[in-house]
């Protein structure tokens, strides 16, 4: 069976090595060694100033919007995962989806600065597949119109624009470590920011607002275990790998593919990506089910990234006019995509996928 995606397992006994240190110190979580030195490795790796490691990339968009006072209206993406706007509403704040490029699938800059009037408080941003929003453009927007901008950037660990890692964008930047993602922790997450205030309110955030007995602020429980953060110290080193893997893999695709009838993602600027994704665009939604289909009957298993649109959603109350991520969300389908991925497997989807369209 061929999924979309397939975890990365380190060795069994590099684990082991780790949870034997866990028995040893007896600790299992609450900000422990492991965590610690996950957080500082991650710092280097990235080239960031500020990385607090949590449980998850929902509950770390949720704490972006909490720690700026975002309480009104958030303009963001309709073309996302659900967490980015399922994590606004849950926060009792306003989602306003702002419409995509039809280019690379990130919001559209003019579409957002459209949108906003006094109650807009925040852009919450996501680089699709891994490929970065207009960054400049966007941050310019934000401090003419004094309003906070925050990125989910749960598919861009690893990505670099303008020589940096794309973490370094905005006034938050937020990533998930799940198991589906490019660098993972089996769970897990984290803030990034480069403001120091900030940072030590994400950080009280994570753990009850409380250091000891001294209570800063309220808070919640965003703290990550020990066994987490040992699963990330053993994938970290071979992130380099898994990216160049997947490299190979994404430009098999590319050369294989008939690009009269698919669309994939054009780019705007050059950066350093890290193959997140392998998203392509069929003719119509009809196409999309055929080839689909298709595919599980050999028993493959592609992910329709991302559908529906976020905008459809019934629990968004807001209207929201979205045309272009309406129309390419029911088209859209990530194929299979990992670092041990059979260069033979990329033959076969591509010529099931080929045969299918033509
Ligand atoms: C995976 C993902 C998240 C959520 O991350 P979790 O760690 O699963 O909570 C948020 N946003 C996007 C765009 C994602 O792909």
């Amino acid at each position: 069976m061929i999924n979309v995606t397939k975890t990365y397992l380190p060795p069994l006994e590099e684990y082991q090595a780790y949870i034997q240190g866990i028995w040893e110190r007896n600790q299992l979580t609450n900000n422990g060694p492991l965590v610690q030195e996950l957080e500082h490795q991650l710092k280097e790796y990235l080239g960031v100033k500020h990385c607090i490691y949590v449980s998850n990339g929902t509950i770390a968009l949720q704490i972006a919007l909490k720690v700026l006072n975002i309480t009104k209206e958030v303009i963001t993406t309709p073309f996302s995962y659900c967490a980015t706007s399922h994590s606004i509403i849950w926060e009792n704040c306003t989602p306003i989806f702002a419409d995509i490029s039809a280019d690379d699938f990130c919001i559209d800059p003019e579409k957002v600065e459209a949108l906003i009037n006094e109650n807009t408080e925040a852009i919450l941003a996501t680089h699709v597949y891994g490929n970065p929003c207009e960054v400049d453009k966007l941050a310019a927007i934000a401090q003419k119109h004094n309003i906070k901008l925050i990125y989910d950037a749960a598919h861009a660990f690893g990505v670099k624009v303008q020589g940096t890692s794309l973490f370094n964008f905005g006034d938050i930047s937020t990533c998930s470590f799940h198991s589906t993602k490019v660098f993972h922790s089996t769970e897990g997450g984290a803030i990034f920011t480069n403001d120091d205030q900030l940072a030590y309110l994400i950080d009280s955030y994570r753990s009850f607002g409380h250091k000891g007995d001294t209570y800063n602020t309220i808070g919640i429980n965003a703290k990550n275990s020990e066994f987490h953060a040992a699963m990330g110290l053993c994938v970290l080193p071979k992130v380099i790998e898994i990216i160049d893997a997947r490299k190979k893999i994404f430009q098999l695709y590319d050369s294989l593919l008939n690009w009269d009838k698919l669309v994939k993602p054009v780019l705007k600027t050059s950066f350093e990506r890290n193959y997140a994704y392998y998203p392509v665009f069929f003719e119509s939604e009809e196409v999309l089910l055929a080839v689909k289909k298709a595919l599980e009957t050999e028993d493959i298993f592609p992910r329709r990234y991302f559908y529906p649109s976020l905008s459809t959603l019934k629990f968004v109350t807001e209207q929201s006019n979205c045309p272009i991520s309406d129309d390419f969300a029911p088209r859209a389908l990530a194929l299979p995509l990992y670092y041990d991925l059979a260069h033979a497997d990329v033959e076969r989807i591509s010529k099931i996928i080929n045969k299918t369209i033509s």
